[in-house]
């Protein structure tokens, strides 16, 4: 059994590493069959006139998981977040973004085991702004009674099929007593009804973030809305060794994408010297999505193949500029394949 994967490269270092990804998956022999499409600045440069073109969106939804690079997106103007546009156009509702200490990337900190899952689809991160008049602009959070219960369930369902113990709700429903208020309702609600089992508990964002950067490892699964998740994703990678080292999924009903929570980085790319890990991390949660959803041995095995390898490789001290080191993106990655 083999299972069709849209490959999406992106752009700036995405197909840099996005493609380290793919070799080290092909030399795993991960049960694969790559449809590569594109997005993003990529898209353009090929000649589409969108920059996420309708044939990507199909060929996810056809195959329904897709491995994506990141892309570009310009600030203060351009066009709108791709990355957005691909979470709306195919719901992909629930962002799941693990955060570990790695062996072998010493940090401030040891033992961080947190998840942050991010509603993807509404909040001002939606991007719904208007300019009333000259001088006047507003931008509007958006939060529905179905999303809001939407990602609370699929929060407390990860953490039960985790084991995971406690479910923290991040928030700012002192001030935002509506948008955040109904975040708040929904998730206890949602908890008191359906997952007794799991602590509940809540945690103003500010009060939170100090609490994050003093001692992140009493922390388990934290769940928000979408432009909190966005900043609060950057923050806890910086606890573990930074960007370069955090997945991320994107989880809809039927189509999943799987992505580093990292952007284009367009200040180093081209160059060889990204980290493809928050990629390589992000294909092992798809191997293991598919072994799940599917029920493929074959995908599970994969995953633990490039897993074991990337943590050993760390350990022997491989390591790209970023973490420190003197390696490069293909060179990172034959230190992986070498160690199958
Ligand atoms: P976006 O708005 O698309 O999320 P961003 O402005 O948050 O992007 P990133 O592109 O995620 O910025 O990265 C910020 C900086 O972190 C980069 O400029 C780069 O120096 C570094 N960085 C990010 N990802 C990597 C990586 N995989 N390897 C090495 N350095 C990275």
């Amino acid at each position: 059994m083999s299972h069709k994967v849209v490959l999406i490269p992106g752009d700036g270092i995405g197909p840099e590493v996005a493609h380290a990804a793919r070799r080290i998956l092909d030399a795993a022999a991960a049960p694969l069959e790559w449809i590569e499409r594109h997005a993003g600045i990529a898209a353009l440069q090929r000649g589409f006139k969108d920059v996420l073109p309708q044939e990507t969106v199909d060929e996810v939804e056809q195959c329904g998981v897709a491995l994506k690079g990141p892309c570009t997106t310009p600030v203060g103007g351009g066009f709108s977040s791709v990355n957005v546009a691909m979470r709306k156009r195919l719901n992909l509702y629930g962002a799941v973004r693990p955060v570990r200490s790695l062996a072998g990337v010493p940090t401030r900190f040891e033992g961080v085991d947190l998840v942050v899952v991010r509603e993807n689809t509404e909040g001002l991160y939606a991007g719904i702004e208007n300019e009333i008049t000259r001088g006047v602009v507003t931008s509007l959070k958006v939060a529905t009674e179905e999303a809001c219960t939407r990602i609370a369930h699929f929060a407390f369902r990860y953490a039960v099929a985790r084991g995971r113990k406690r479910v923290t709700v991040f928030h700012k429903a002192n001030i935002m007593k509506l948008s955040d208020g109904l975040m708040l309702r929904c998730s206890k609600t949602v908890h008191d009804n359906w997952y007794p089992q799991i602590v509940y508990d809540e945690l103003i964002i500010d009060a939170a973030c100090m609490r994050l950067v003093q001692d992140p490892t009493r922390f388990d699964v934290i769940m928000m809305e979408n432009l909190y998740g966005d900043v609060i994703s950057d923050l806890c990678a910086g606890l573990v060794g930074g960007l370069g080292v955090v997945p991320g999924a994107n989880i809809g009903e039927h189509t999943s994408v799987f992505e580093a929570v990292h952007g284009s980085a367009p200040d180093i790319a081209g160059k060889g010297l990204a980290n493809p890990l928050a990629i390589v991390m992000s294909s092992v949660m798809m191997l293991n999505h598919l072994a799940e959803t599917r029920g493929d041995e074959a995908c599970k095995k994969a995953a633990n193949k490039v897993r074991d390898a990337y943590n050993r490789a760390l350990l022997d001290g491989c390591k790209t500029r970023d973490l420190g080191g003197e390696l490069g993106t293909d060179q990172f990655a034959d230190e992986i394949i070498a160690r199958f």
